[in-house]
């Protein structure tokens, strides 16, 4: 691993933060903070944590001697100085006189000491930090320092591989507890440069921001070297099926699979976050990958992201998916079992009341293809994966040296179920769509992007399909809540299916389909041309069935369920003249969408329509607008509120309808109107 320091950087960084009032020691660790954070083999979205003990200043002008300790929430990679919040070293320090320090009163103690009481929690390694006595303290959770710590005999090995300038600190869950045991070990032996953690990771420390750095750089440097030099091969590799079938063809079912059931056809649903590369592929492909994904995480604070370790299924073999996917389901369902288990064994060991966390793997491991990162969000999964690629560093290079054995279930548990994590699940709710992913056709248009914008602010991941892929790509980032864009002509049914894969390929599924795009084109009936009426059918009811078809598909995959929602017209049931090649479509649009609902009601696919009329939009523009309302000889504004509530209806009343539709869970083969009120077009 490259150190990383560079004199011109940390000056300059130094001299940026003395502009905003930030002094040299903090400005220095806030420079090699990002350096560590920045390397995943050495910490991972918000791990490990760095301190450095200084003096700050209070309200009333009095000077303390603080330490300044990575505060949680935040992410070293980009840690800035009120992420590294300043606690009063004299309380930290008293405290390790006391015998026993919950850790509530650990993190009341914490925080009543703080000099700034807007700060986020300082991390729950404070007393470490605080203990030690060096000026600048640096921890990881090092991949290959995780090798030869997750071994059975680790304590002989730490002493082969780094000598006497390590400390050796037995397994402790971080806390009081190990706080007190690291500084004894450092007590014992004030020559060591840095602690090595059993089961857990590595604490360096300096006198000054470059020597902690330096020492964490070198030492992991040892450990990497040890593992290059003393490695033996790789076990045998699993035999793989002749032909393999693809990540998009398991992974509806994978998500479907690992969805939480609430009970009553409702599903708490995660994203799958697909990932492969050479590396991955060949270390997943080996014999033993079932038995290593047991073993359980290589470090404890990853099970945060992973619970008690990846599920690892068979490779998938493409002539025989139906079976494949009943395997899917089993294991599945057995990880969910181990879960349970592991959950009820270790929860009865005390009278603490606890709240079980849903049972469902966040890490699938794949022979031939990769592995699937799950996560309530595309975010989360996409960490899940991340924490795979490091779980399998640390597992290749453990096994490389010997056998990887990390920390112990048991030993795991109270990690996971730490009181304040479980305090926070009450405040955690999560929005009404989290979880699913919508694909929104005609997605860039005014109804479309609207819809867009409101089902991602309500948690769903949006699929936003329009011909155009600029403007795709545009109403995507508008909606936000990482959304994405696709180009696609959907009156062509290998495009429309293509849009479908990329929602598979991105986020694992689909759970709601807005089927919203259309066009008009006008003439009377009797005299239409007979290619253009054809062609409306392509757009107007076409179109719909393929994306309604595509969308059962992937549903009844996934077996959670799911929602249609078609865009029908005010012209569905009430025909406009010389609108019928518009009318007529949309007329069997809305019987298409009372179909679905009638045919895969047993499988909880809802299907509903929206009859919405005079929008302002790419089929109603303001030229449309001025030219209408003038042959009509009203003014604009009196044509688009023309309807019983005598109010314009827009975009967003539609997208509000549409929300409603996919919420109301025990709706189905409705038809809502959104049309301000048209008596000659209300339904019966
Ligand atoms: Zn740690």
């Amino acid at each position: 691993m490259k150190n990383l320091w560079n004199d011109a950087d940390a000056e300059k960084m130094v001299a940026d933060y003395a502009k905003k009032g930030v002094g040299r020691d903090l400005a220095l660790r806030v420079y090699t903070t990002r350096l560590l954070g920045g390397e995943p083999r050495l910490v991972l979205h918000g791990g490990g944590n760095t301190s450095c003990k200084t003096k700050a200043t209070d309200l009333v002008g009095d000077e303390w001697d603080v330490l300044c300790v990575k505060g949680s929430g935040w992410d070293m990679a980009v840690i800035e100085p009120q992420g590294l919040p300043a606690v009063k070293m004299g309380a930290l320090l008293k405290a390790r006189a006391l015998d026993n320090l919950s850790d509530e009163d650990m993190v009341a103690l914490q925080r009543s000491n703080l000099i700034d009481p807007a700060s986020p929690n300082p991390s729950v390694e404070t007393l470490l930090h605080a203990f030690l006595p060096h000026k600048f303290v640096d921890h990881t959770h090092s991949t290959a320092i995780l090798a030869i710590v997750d071994q059975e005999d680790s304590k002989a090995l730490v002493a082969k591989v780094f000598g006497d300038k390590m400390g050796y600190v037995p397994y402790i869950k971080p806390g009081f507890d190990l706080a007190k045991v690291a500084a004894e070990v450092f007590d014992a032996d004030p020559s060591v440069e840095g602690l090595i953690l059993d089961k857990h990771g590595i604490f360096t420390f300096g006198d000054d921001a470059r020597q902690a750095y330096d020492r964490m750089i070198h030492y992991v440097n040892v450990a990497e070297e040890y593992v290059a030099k003393n490695g033996k091969p790789q076990a045998a590799k699993a035999a793989l099926p002749a032909k393999l079938a693809r990540p998009g063809d398991i992974a509806p079912t994978l998500r479907g699979a690992v969805a939480v059931a609430r009970g009553e056809g409702r599903f708490d649903r995660m994203i799958s976050d697909f990932r492969t590369s050479d590396a991955i592929v060949d270390f997943i492909n080996s014999a033993k990958i079932a038995d290593y994904a047991g073993r359980g995480v290589s470090t404890p604070d990853l099970s945060i992201r992973i619970k008690t370790g990846p599920m690892a299924v068979p490779a998938p073999d493409a002539d025989k998916l139906g079976e494949y996917k009943a395997a899917i389901r089993s294991h599945v369902e057995a990880f969910a079992k181990n879960y349970r288990a592991y959950f009820e064994t270790n929860d009865a060991l005390d009278d603490v009341k606890r709240t079980m966390l849903d049972p469902m793997p966040r890490l699938t491991l794949v022979p031939g293809l990769g592995m699937f990162g799950h996560g309530r969000t595309l975010k989360d999964a996409k960490i899940a994966s991340d924490v795979g690629e490091m779980w399998i560093e640390a597992v290749r290079g453990a096994e490389a040296i010997g056998n990887f054995q990390p920390l112990s279930k048991s030993d795991l548990f109270p990690l996971e179920y730490w009181s304040l994590e479980q305090a926070k699940l009450a405040s955690n709710k999560p929005k009404p769509l989290t979880g699913q992913v919508v694909l929104i056709t005609g997605g860039a248009g005014a109804i479309g992007a609207a819809t867009a914008k409101l089902f991602a602010a309500n948690g769903a991941h949006a699929v936003i399909v329009d011909l155009d892929p600029a403007k795709a790509a545009e109403a995507a980032k508008a909606a936000g809540n990482n959304s994405i864009g696709v180009g696609a002509d959907i009156t062509n049914p290998a495009e429309m299916r293509a849009a479908f894969d990329k929602a598979v390929a991105v986020y694992g599924g689909v759970d709601i389909l807005v089927s919203n795009a259309g066009a008009a084109w006008e003439g009377r009936i009797g005299e239409l041309d007979d290619a253009l009426l054809r062609k409306s059918f392509e757009l107007n009811f076409f179109a719909h069935q393929s994306a309604a078809q595509n969308a059962v598909r992937i549903m009844l995959e996934q077996g959670t369920g799911g929602v249609l929602l078609f865009n029908t017209s005010k012209q569905a049931v009430n025909p406009g003249p010389k609108f019928g090649a518009y009318g007529l479509p949309k007329a069997a649009t809305l019987f298409l969408s009372r179909q679905y609902a009638l045919d895969y009601g047993a499988q909880g696919i809802r299907s509903n329509a929206v009859n919405a009329d005079r929008i302002r939009s790419g089929l109603l523009t303001d030229a449309m607008i001025a030219s209408r309302s003038g042959a009509r000889g009203v003014s604009e504004k009196e044509y688009m509120s023309g309807n019983l509530l005598g109010q314009e209806v827009t975009a967003d009343d539609v997208a509000q309808a549409f929300l409603h539709q996919a919420l109301a869970e025990r709706t189905t083969a409705d038809v809502t109107t959104v049309d301000g009120g048209n008596i000659a077009a209300a339904l019966r």
